[in-house]
């Protein structure tokens, strides 16, 4: 299916590499959202799923926080996964995502950071954002339902709209967009399927390489509550930040918590 923006399914396709063969890949002018869409089917999805939108009318982020984007714009897309389970064990994933993504774009050109747990940074602004949420699966597996929302340029109205500072990726809105899509599918299936093997400690490296808040003084946030301060020194075999408090090492595991940095 083609329409205005040019993504198209057999294109992406034909751009994939191999580990990506196996994913379906549909496209749609518009939806709500693409990871509503995805868990909403899972049941019968017959294996790993790839769905991108033109537009989200209702994108979501993490605890129904909106995610906001216009066509043409934004990259959106969802990728629907089957792990082997336990639920458990998919604690690291969206970090892992972030390493598959910010990879992806660093390979094509464009220095992006991680902040923990589920952000892309570029220039200190947020520039893609990551939602995971799961099913299970009839079996002891679980389906994964990973969004990624990427800012590709900003325009004006749509960063008044959102309220705060954020990035985009201009460098990367002129390449041809299946190719992007196939790019950041490739590496992900990659990653995906490597992590369901592993978990994530052999990622904690990669992230860590890529973590934008080294050693600076961060807060976490509950509600908008504060509920511990100290330097941040990366993620650790299971994907938690390590904080470094006055107390000794703390370990936090990411849930429904916010960061953000000190001097904010
Ligand atoms: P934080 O860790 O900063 O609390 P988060 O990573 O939990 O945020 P998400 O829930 O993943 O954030 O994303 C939703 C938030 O992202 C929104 O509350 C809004 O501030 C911000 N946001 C919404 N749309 C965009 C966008 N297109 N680009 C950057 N940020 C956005």
């Amino acid at each position: 299916m083609t329409f205005h923006s040019d993504l198209n399914s057999a294109a992406i396709a034909a751009l994939c590499a191999a580990g990506a063969s196996h994913v379906a890949i549909e496209v749609v002018a518009e939806t709500g959202s693409t990871n509503a869409d995805l868990l909403a089917r899972c049941a019968q999805l017959a294996g790993p799923t790839l769905r991108i939108a033109g537009q989200q009318t209702a994108g979501r982020g993490r605890a129904g926080r909106p995610w906001l984007s216009q066509a043409d714009a934004s990259l959106m897309f969802s990728l629907a996964w089957r792990f082997k389970g336990p639920l458990h064990a998919l604690v690291g994933l969206p970090l892992a995502v972030g390493v598959a993504l910010a990879e992806t774009i660093g390979a094509l050109g464009v220095a992006v950071q991680l902040k923990w747990p589920n952000d892309l940074l570029k220039d200190g602004s947020k520039l893609a954002g990551i939602l995971v949420e799961t099913r299970q699966a009839e079996d002891d597996g679980v389906w994964a339902v990973i969004g990624c929302g990427i800012n590709l340029t900003m325009p004006d109205a749509l960063e008044q709209q959102i309220g705060r500072s954020v990035s985009a990726v201009p460098w990367l809105a002129q390449m041809e967009r299946n190719a992007l899509v196939a790019a950041l599918l490739s590496r992900l299936a990659g990653v995906l399927a490597e992590f369901d093997d592993t978990g994530f400690a052999p990622f904690a490296e990669r992230w860590n390489a890529l973590h934008a808040w080294q050693g600076q003084e961060v807060k976490i946030l509950d509600n908008g509550q504060p509920l511990q301060q100290g330097k941040a020194a990366g993620v650790d075999r299971l994907g938690r930040l390590q904080l470094q408090t006055e107390a000794g090492l703390a370990d936090i595991m990411s849930g429904d918590v916010s960061l953000r940095l000190v001097q904010e």
